[in-house]
């Protein structure tokens, strides 16, 4: 299967390939032929010197305007050009022996020549120059052309006219030059040539097409053989959009076929089929809720509720914005299994939570108008790593014993010492760092009745699709799209930290709202000098920030040293503005008593200023929290302050974030930080976040060298092609699920996909 494009490039172009293996890792004619053009440029348009990137390598097509051999005090030549691109000006300096060499170089090199550079450009003085590049003349294609003309007019005897080899002059013009990611001695245009000839033999041979013949035409999309000529040797840009797209769509494709059959696999699992139970602990707590449930709680309640009667296995991901009301669903969902006899677990990311969880679920389970005893009878179990020894024994003795219950806990709830007899379902809460792997074994064989328990992952941090598509495309996908807290309450103000008069409003305001009976937190970055927050004791929820490659040109560093909540707590408390007003403080290097007194102390105001690290970004519930003060904001991604504004106003008041940085105007981190300020609503700010993060690394996308992630489906442009492509993959998998009638499918996604690559893709 697919031999020609398994075959080393050593056994195709001999010598040749050890180049393209060492300076770009391609090892085999699929490894090149799928190494697509960066972008193109018309021929005689000349790059714009605006868009370099400084230290990249880079390929520039110039007009020379100026060459100049002098001798330097070295003991050089030197041989400076002065570029155009017609708008502005840089320099292309070449170092020479002798004169001669010199002299030789500045005659090829001659102005009102257009030639195309590559190298990589640095700052001399400030302004961008060359140094060294290699060059080729541009004209050479048309010159061979015209050549080739005159050869085939010599056979026929028919010279060819002028105003034809006009005609094939602007054709050429107009013919779109692929530029390739290049390296330092491996040019664009060498890449070009060699791609051209391995195009060549490929004719002869049989490409076996990953995409099956109905999903082409489906889309009419060009078979392999067309599409990689069209992308690297395209007619019209026409051409290589087709190609692009198809392409997109097929990387999509294969990863949606990959997923859709771990998801197909994970689903035939035998798990306990889980049916309703008329007048049960669902139908009691459901009932004596505070609040009616939301459309979205309702409807996702309604999916779970369809998968867990099916005999199948449920795997979801519920993801929702902060407020939306995860954890009521997640409740009922458990209770289902409950109601069935089984065992359900509830998992948090940190001690804090899941004793805030368990305190939450158990006020509804007993929850009831007067002294009516509903739900009672559910046994709720808390058991973390601080548990006394005496407890934890107790509570392993019920999970063992089968008992039906809910278990919330931290991830040592599914240690291998925790044997569950009958484990129905497993909730997971703010998860984040988990893979594709790690997923599964959530969900490992449980217990005596040797069925895996159904597995509902919750995120806070809404993703956009796009993302939760190829990240957990594994997943069934439910979205709380609207919560109960309406959007936008929280409102978000930028403040420049060098406003000295907006910085002492900043502590006014903490004050007022603290007398007025609110709640303030202050974020820092750090613990002490140097001091970072632990990653482990910090739970990031899921974040775009990590999905993404890091942009480019990453986030302009803050030139100040970062805020620590040592030096924040000792300043704050010298401030006249905060007289009087007493200050706590909580980090990740505290103990679990420590943090649970200081949180215990901000929650009953004897401490209403909560000094912090992002320790409390993820699902911390103190409702009469006001205002949260995030310092250093840029230091954190979009989701992260996203999920730490969700801190306040929760009792439905009017939340306020004050983002203070000193990120400078028009940077990367300030862009980001106006998205923050711009957009309330998670699923939006998102978006945006994405779509930053993706034009700040535009030139990166299909960079070499990068082992995992896209080539060229661009996550926040084709959510068409990704959602097209999904319906299609499950459709597929569906009918033949080991897709053994479609070798060239199965080839791909065993040589082109490997499993760590889904899984970081995964994890991000
Ligand atoms: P999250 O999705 O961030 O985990 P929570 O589950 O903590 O959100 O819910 C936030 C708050 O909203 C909680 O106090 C919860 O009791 C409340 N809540 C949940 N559902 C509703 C609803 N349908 N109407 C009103 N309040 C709700
Ligand atoms: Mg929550």
């Amino acid at each position: 299967m697919n031999d020609f494009l398994q075959l080393p490039l050593k056994r195709v172009l001999g010598r040749g390939a050890s180049k393209l293996e060492k300076k770009l890792g391609l090892k085999t004619v699929y490894d090149l032929l799928y190494y697509f053009p960066r972008r193109y440029h018309k021929k005689g348009e000349l790059t714009s010197f605006s868009k370099l990137v400084v230290g990249e390598e880079q390929s520039v097509l110039a007009l020379i305007t100026r060459s100049k051999v002098r001798f330097t005090s070295t003991g050089k030549w030197m041989l400076t050009l002065t570029l155009s691109d017609t708008k502005s000006q840089m320099d292309a300096v070449f170092w020479a022996k002798s004169e001669h060499v010199a002299n030789w170089m500045s005659r090829q090199l001659c102005p009102g020549r257009t030639m195309l550079f590559s190298g990589k450009p640095g700052l001399y003085n400030g302004i961008p120059q060359l140094t060294h590049p290699t060059y080729e003349p541009f004209e050479e294609s048309l010159v061979e052309m015209s050549r080739t003309e005159d050869e085939a007019a010599t056979h026929d005897g028919q010279p060819p006219s002028v105003s034809d080899l006009q005609q094939r002059a602007k054709e050429l013009a107009d013919t779109p030059e692929p530029i390739y990611p290049a390296s330092a001695g491996l040019p664009t245009w060498n890449i070009a040539k060699t791609v051209r000839t391995v195009l060549d033999m490929a004719q002869g041979a049989d490409l076996a097409d990953p995409l099956p013949p109905q999903i082409r035409e489906k889309y009419s999309y060009p078979d392999l053989l067309t599409a990689l000529q069209m992308i690297h040797t395209p007619s019209s840009e026409q051409d290589y959009q087709l190609a692009r797209e198809r392409f997109a769509f097929e990387e999509s494709f294969l990863l949606m076929s990959a997923l859709a059959q771990k998801r197909f696999e994970e689903e035939q699992v035998g798990a306990p089929q889980i049916s309703p139970r008329e007048g049960g602990f669902y139908d009691q707590v459901k009932s004596a809720l505070p609040f009616q449930l939301t459309a979205a709680q309702e409807s996702a309640l309604e999916q779970i509720d369809e998968k867990l009667a099916s005999p199948g296995a449920l795997n979801a991901l519920l993801q929702a914005d902060v407020g939306s009301g995860k954890t009521v669903v997640a409740l009922l969902a458990m209770l289902r299994a409950v109601d069935a006899g089984h065992q359900a677990v509830f998992l948090a990311p940190t001690e804090i939570l899941a004793e805030q969880h368990y305190r939450t679920i158990r006020d509804f389970c007993e929850r009831g108008s007067g002294a009516a005893i509903i739900g009672a009878g559910v046994n709720v179990d808390l058991l973390t790593g601080s548990a006394s020894t005496s407890h934890k024994r107790e509570v392993l003795a019920r999970a063992a014993g089968g008992e039906p219950g809910i278990f919330v806990g931290t991830h040592t709830l599914l240690s291998k010492n925790v044997q569950f007899a009958d484990l129905g379902l497993v909730v997971v809460d703010e998860q984040h760092r988990f893979g594709v792997e790690q997923r599964s074994q959530l969900r490992r064989p449980q217990g005596m009745n040797g069925l895996r328990p159904h597995l509902i992952v919750m995120s806070a941090t809404p993703i956009p699709r796009t993302i939760a598509m190829t990240s957990f495309g594994d997943l069934d996908l439910l979205t709380l799209d609207f919560g109960p807290r309406q959007a936008g309450l929280v409102q978000t103000v930028f403040v420049p930290e060098s406003n000295k008069v907006w910085m002492q409003r900043v502590w006014e305001r903490a004050a007022e709202d603290i007398r007025a009976g609110g709640r303030v937190f202050v974020v820092c970055p750090q613990i002490g000098e140097g001091e970072q927050e632990d990653p482990e004791s910090v739970p990031s929820p899921l974040s775009t920030d990590q999905v993404l490659p890091i942009a480019s040109s990453s986030p302009t560093p803050t030139p100040t040293p970062k805020h620590t909540v040592k030096e924040v707590v000792s300043r704050l408390r010298g401030l006249s503005q905060l007289a009087g007003i007493e200050i706590g403080y909580v980090h990740g290097r505290m103990s679990a008593e420590e943090k649970i007194e200081a949180l215990t102390q901000f929650a009953n105001g004897t401490k209403p200023l909560l000094v912090a690290t992002v320790v409390i970004e993820v699902g911390i519930d103190i409702k009469n929290a006001a205002t949260i003060i995030i310092l250093d904001a840029d230091n954190f991604g979009l989701a992260q302050l996203h999920q730490l504004r969700g801190r306040v106003g929760r009792d439905g008041g009017k939340g306020l974030c004050l983002a203070v940085s000193t990120a400078l105007p028009g940077s990367l981190a300030a862009q980001r930080l106006e998205a923050f300020c711009t957009y309330s609503n998670g699923f939006d700010l998102a978006k945006a976040d994405l779509e930053i993060r993706q034009s700040g690394n535009l030139l990166g996308t299909n960079q070499a060298g990068r082992k995992t992630g896209l080539r060229v489906l661009n996550l926040a442009k084709d959510e068409q092609l990704i959602e097209a492509s999904r319906a299609d993959a499950n459709q597929l998998v569906v009918q033949n699920p080991t897709l053994d009638a479609y070798p060239a499918l199965q080839w791909a996604l065993t040589h082109r996909l490997t499993d760590e690559e889904l899984d970081n893709l995964a994890r991000g």
